[in-house]
């Protein structure tokens, strides 16, 4: 037995049946007790597999070992070395499958709960007052143009902030966060939190400019005028349809746009904010992923009766967090596998009245290393829906490509990158996140803000491309 308990410390969180009527934030966090006992179950490991297992390398061992003693400054200190948006991380990072899964600890018992220990410490501080500046570098006199303001926008501005560059970060929407304010829920990421981590990226010196579409107000080759080099970190927000018959019928939405609704424009505040979204009674959501739980449960709290997921593969091939299946599972969401939707049939307004489907069962793996769905023949069967939801993938936007000179990008509208670096094709242009990977996750997206922030400062100092 180890010296300590062989299972994580349980993190309180509101009941199933309370919490399908709100948007608050389900689980409530550890209390400094519960973080430094969840800490101490922390082996310490002289070479620590964790952090290699972090895609922005925080020193995990380092941070679990300042909050087993009760030292939370120096661990969130510690932690924002590496990452600046740490209470952001610590909620929707798929643990499970980075650092937690190569834990020592979990080779025999449950792994440490890093991301709940890190979302403790990020919250100590914030209840703590102003977050503190750390020293920054002296000013450089070098300007970077940051497009986009999600998580790798942020971490890139945060970085070259740091090393006293002038940043100034153009965003499309009227909020700032990308995906984490209009895509993620409040009740799995409170937009509290992302203005806290904003704000914390412009106390370091970033400026934000908001209603900016780049490729619109101004082309990119137009910042390259006053910039010296641009990191472009505008996402993936187009959203992808099955081409199936019946997509334009009245209650047809993607999940980009079902979300956005709810999230950025409050429409799970009606009437207090004007924006109306469609509630059914019964609501299909097409998809397996995080964008697929997301929408499922937020048709639930919008009032949804029945809220149903149709998914070709089986549980097993879920892209989605556990953690966030396991939730909707116990809010009661339907989950039919092994289903592929062949159309949507409407009634005489065109209004959404079924979805078409067909079974299937599992093959050889494909190319993602995932079982194939294959189509058992003549299983046809149609379940009545008020509302289907589109959550089926995402690719980044033309515009900026279309408006750009010398900016390649592969079929699927992907940014083409130099991995080791984030340099595009564009001599001067860095990219980074969802726009050269398609929709990925968000450390995955400041992992790629912090290599593209450092090459951006070589290529401030040197002019070498
Ligand atoms: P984004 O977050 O998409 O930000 C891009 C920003 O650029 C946006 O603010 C956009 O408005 C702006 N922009 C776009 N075009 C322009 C332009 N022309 N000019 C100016 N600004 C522009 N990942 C996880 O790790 N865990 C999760 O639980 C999780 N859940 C998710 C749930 C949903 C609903 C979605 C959609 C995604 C989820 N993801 C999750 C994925 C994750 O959010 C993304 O991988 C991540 O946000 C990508 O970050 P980014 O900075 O590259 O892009």
């Amino acid at each position: 037995m180890p010296r300590v308990s062989p299972t994580r410390t349980p993190m309180a969180e509101q009941a199933a049946e309370d919490r399908i009527r709100n948007f608050d934030e389900v689980p409530f966090g550890y209390t400094a007790e519960e973080a430094m006992i969840e800490a101490q179950r922390c082996l310490l490991c002289k070479r620590p597999t964790c952090i290699d297992g972090c895609p922005v390398h925080i020193n995990i061992v380092g941070f679990l070992e300042l909050a087993a003693k009760g030292d939370f400054r120096s661990a969130i200190n510690l932690i924002k070395e590496s990452d600046a948006l740490p209470a952001i991380t610590g909620r929707v990072c798929p643990q499970e499958t980075q650092c937690e899964q190569v834990c020592v600890m979990g080779r025999k018992y449950q792994p440490v709960a890093i991301g709940r220990v890190e979302r403790f410490l990020a919250d100590w501080e914030a209840s703590q007052g102003d977050m503190p500046v750390p020293e920054l570098a002296p000013p450089s006199g070098k300007k970077v143009a940051v497009v986009g303001s999600g998580p790798a926008g942020l971490t890139v501005a945060a970085d070259l902030a740091r090393l006293g560059h002038g940043v100034t970060i153009f965003e499309a929407l009227h909020e700032a966060g990308g995906v984490l304010v209009y895509g993620i829920p409040e009740f799995r990421l409170p937009k509290a939190i992302v203005r806290r981590e904003v704000d914390y990226v412009r106390s370091l010196g970033a400026e934000l400019v908001k209603d900016f579409v780049v490729g619109q107000t101004a082309t990119l080759d137009e910042l390259l005028e006053d910039y010296q080099a641009v990191f472009l970190g505008s996402g993936a927000g187009l959203p992808w349809f099955l081409d199936i018959p019946g997509e334009n019928l009245s209650g047809v939405y993607s999940a980009n746009e079902y979300l956005t609704r709810s999230n950025l424009m409050k429409a799970y505040l009606f009437p207090q904010y004007d924006t109306p979204i469609a509630r059914g009674r019964r609501v299909i959501t097409i998809g397996g992923g995080n964008v697929a739980m997301d929408a499922c449960r937020t048709a639930l709290r919008l009032g949804a009766e029945e809220s149903i997921v149709v998914y070709r593969r089986s549980r097993e091939e879920m892209p989605a967090r556990a953690e966030e299946i396991d939730r909707a599972e116990e809010e009661g969401i339907q989950f039919m596998y092994l289903t592929t939707p062949l159309a949507i049939h409407g009634d005489e307004h065109g209004q959404v009245k079924e979805l078409e489907c067909l079974r299937n069962e599992l093959g050889e793996p494909d190319a993602s290393g995932r079982r194939r769905p294959v189509a058992i023949k003549g299983s046809e069967f149609r379940i009545p829906a008020d509302i289907v939801i589109m959550a089926i993938g995402q690719s980044p936007s033309p515009l900026i490509p279309k408006t750009t000179a010398d900016l390649e990008t592969k079929k699927d509208g992907v940014v083409v990158i130099d991995e080791a670096t984030g340099k595009t094709s564009k001599r001067g242009v860095f990219a980074g996140g969802d726009v050269a990977t398609g929709g990925a996750t968000v450390i995955l997206a400041m992992g790629q803000g912090r290599t593209a922030a450092a090459a951006i400062d070589e290529y401030l100092k040197t002019g070498a491309w």
